[in-house]
């Protein structure tokens, strides 16, 4: 096989970011923006190349994420692997021209091996660049983005540093308070990097329904306050990372013993939030799975010893809404955020779990449903 010429070039952006280019003839893959995965292309005939994807750090769960762009100095229509070594193709590919709107792929233009795990794809390329990723890319300029709009038609949130991230870049919570209100909950949001559906989409839903201008959120938000990490994991986010933060840490198997700045970082802030006097009642923290959506949630003896909201608002959304919840039982005993807010606050806490490939408008409807009814839950308590 003729080795085709190949350029490789490295700039660094910033402290987070390797922009690198792969130039294949005509065809041009790209790496040159945040949350991008790419660790090698080959060309391997005419039109046709192999893309390799590799986790930063070892051991990790079936989590292979991908995300690059592709351009052609002509339109043609390409064929391209994705192989991930040991690990098998799990997420749909994501098409976008900008990187906003997202499609996902054609099904008659993937086929998946299932023994190998290598997914192939034809894709039609062109001048203009092709996005091709896991899920739709949410960088940490991208959340930080929402989180400014937000502050613009609300007023009423307070954006606080709350800590740094392992690569030192600043860590955000937001605040929705009222120095009267004692009662409070806590919303976390994308501990795993490539857990989009659930740590983004479902926590952005969510959390719009709590500042919605309706009765019902206004009466909620006059009893308690909202403390909300809307991106735990920027420095993941932002490497591509199939799981860890920057130090090769799962962040969601630290809530014990705390190595990590994202993790301290939360906990000594509600540390603090408590000893103002501050009652954490309820927190929830956003991921995606395989086989979402449903909820984790503790033994019952967690409800039993609090105030039973989680089994209220259950009922609530089943007999209010389209929706079922599909309740998972786990041990008070796991290093997992939300048994931390048990143990440590002895408040009812959930991992609310999204499905990788579920509609995108139903994820919302959910989580606005859930919101909804969680309010309703508290107002009537
Ligand atoms: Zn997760």
């Amino acid at each position: 096989m003729k080795l085709f010429q190949f350029i490789f070039y490295l700039v660094i952006l910033n402290s987070a970011l390797s922009c690198n280019k792969n130039v294949s003839d005509d065809v041009i893959f790209y790496t040159d923006f945040h949350s991008s995965k790419l660790t090698k292309v080959e060309k391997t005939g005419d039109n046709q190349y192999t893309t390799y994807f590799s986790p930063a750090f070892e051991p990790v769960n079936k989590s292979p994420w991908f995300a690059f762009g592709i351009s052609s100095k002509i339109d043609k229509e390409i064929v391209v692997q994705l192989n991930y070594g040991k690990y098998k193709h799990r997420y749909v590919p994501k098409l976008s021209s900008d990187k906003k709107t997202w499609k996902i792929i054609d099904a008659q233009r993937i086929k998946v091996d299932s023994s190998t795990g290598i997914a192939t794809l034809n894709l039609s390329v062109s001048s203009q660049k092709l996005y091709v990723a896991a899920q739709e890319v949410e960088s940490s300029e991208d959340t930080y983005s929402w989180i400014n709009e937000l502050l613009i038609k609300h007023p009423e949130i307070k954006k606080t540093i709350a800590g740094k991230t392992v690569l030192d870049k600043n860590n955000y919570a937001l605040e929705i308070e009222d120095n009267s209100n004692l009662n409070s909950i806590v919303l976390i949001a994308r501990q795993h990097p490539p857990e989009i559906p659930g740590g983004t989409i479902s926590f952005k839903a969510f959390y719009e329904e709590l500042l919605s201008n309706s009765q019902m959120a206004s009466d909620f938000r006059s009893k308690f306050n909202i403390y909300t990490f809307p991106l735990l994991n920027p420095d993941g986010a932002d490497m591509g990372n199939w799981r860890h933060n920057a130090n090769g840490v799962d962040l969601n198997r630290d809530w014990v013993g705390f190595t990590q700045p994202e993790t301290q970082m939360v906990d000594k802030y509600l540390t603090r939030k408590t000893k103002e006097g501050k009652k954490i009642q309820f927190a929830l923290d956003f991921h995606t799975s395989y086989s979402g959506p449903y909820m984790l949630i503790l033994d019952s003896l967690n409800e039993i010893k609090t105030n039973k909201i989680i089994p209220d608002w259950i009922d609530r959304i089943e007999n209010n809404s389209q929706f079922k919840v599909e309740a998972r039982r786990r041990s008070q005993q796991l290093p997992y955020c939300y048994n931390y807010f048990y143990n440590k606050f002895n408040c009812e806490a959930v991992t609310y779990e999204e499905g990788d490939e579920v509609d995108r408008h139903i994820i919302k409807k959910r989580a606005q449903a859930y919101a909804r009814e969680l309010m309703i839950t508290f107002n009537n308590k």
